[in-house]
């Protein structure tokens, strides 16, 4: 029956995968839905500097379902992507990250200090008027650029790098600053990393994980730390979780810090 039915033919006798497509669709509904309605928050993690001072936030998005409770980005970013619907929910990531900006710069005291790190999918980076809307976004909120940070992946370097060296170009101009997120774990060509402007990397926390354990994560998070030095980048590492990490960390020559052993992401 299967192959009687072709290759590209609906086959409805896998109930498992059946469920799986219900599924899908379904979260994309929701998603939908979530955005509509007003389900997304923002949550923040802090970021610290080697004395374990605060200096900033990294935005995380939370989805609020009205069923399921707190739903993580990991579980609906995917969907989101695949459907476009980031390109809305970043844009309301965008605006909502430029308001909490706006707002620490009025009320004072050491936020007003404090930069606000946004995640963003390559989808967005792709759009022809990205530069434009993210100028959009912090002049209508009234917010200090540069106090404003963009986190992209080594994804992004899969597509047209002349294109996105162009965009981040325009908006490095603007104050912007960007750090490439889950270093290490992607395709990175040295090339092209040193063609971006940058002004930090981030180690992924694979690496942070089994730092004291593990010589060839301490070995790679040495080598991530030499690079950045010579790109004249700064480096975060993610994932932090224990005293000794961190100190292994900064002796190290690691500038900034971030992981449950500083805070769990928040509602902002
Ligand atoms: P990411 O940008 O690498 O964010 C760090 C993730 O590690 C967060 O997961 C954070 O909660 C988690 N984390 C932080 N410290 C620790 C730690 O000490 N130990 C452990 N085990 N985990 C830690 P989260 O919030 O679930 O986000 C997952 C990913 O979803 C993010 O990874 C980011 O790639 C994506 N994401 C989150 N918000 C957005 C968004 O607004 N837009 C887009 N495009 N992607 C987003
Ligand atoms: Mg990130
Ligand atoms: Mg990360
Ligand atoms: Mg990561």
């Amino acid at each position: 029956h299967s192959k009687s039915a072709g290759r590209n033919a609906v086959r409805f006798f896998d109930p498992a995968m059946q469920a799986a497509v219900v599924a899908r669709a379904t979260l994309q509904r929701d998603l939908r839905h979530a955005l509509r309605d007003g389900e997304l928050r923002l949550f923040g993690q802090p970021v610290v500097d080697a004395r374990a001072q605060v200096v900033g936030q990294e935005a995380l998005l939370r989805w609020q379902h009205p069923l399921r409770g707190m739903v993580s980005p990991a579980d609906f970013i995917p969907v989101a992507e695949q459907s476009g619907l980031i390109l809305p929910m970043g844009q309301w990531v965008l605006r909502q990250a430029c308001a909490q900006l706006a707002a620490w710069a009025r009320a004072g005291g050491e936020r007003a200090q404090w930069s606000l790190a946004v995640n963003l999918s390559p989808r967005q980076l792709r759009q022809p008027d990205f530069v434009d809307t993210v100028q959009a976004a912090w002049r209508e909120a009234g917010a200090d650029p540069r106090r404003l940070k963009l986190e992209l992946t080594e994804s992004l370097l899969l597509h047209d790098i002349e294109d996105t060296i162009t965009k981040m170009e325009a908006l490095a101009a603007q104050g912007i600053q960007f750090a490439l997120d889950d270093f290490g774990t992607g395709y990175s060509s040295l090339a092209y990393l040193k063609r971006l402007p940058l002004a930090q990397l981030k180690i992924d926390r694979s690496f942070v994980r089994d730092l004291l354990e593990d010589p060839n994560d301490a070995a790679i998070a040495r080598t991530i730390l030499q690079l950045a030095k010579s790109l004249e980048m700064e480096v975060v590492a993610e994932g932090v979780e224990t005293a000794a990490q961190f100190e292994a960390l900064r002796e190290m020559g690691c500038h900034l810090f971030q992981g449950y052993h500083f805070g769990r992401p928040a509602a902002l």
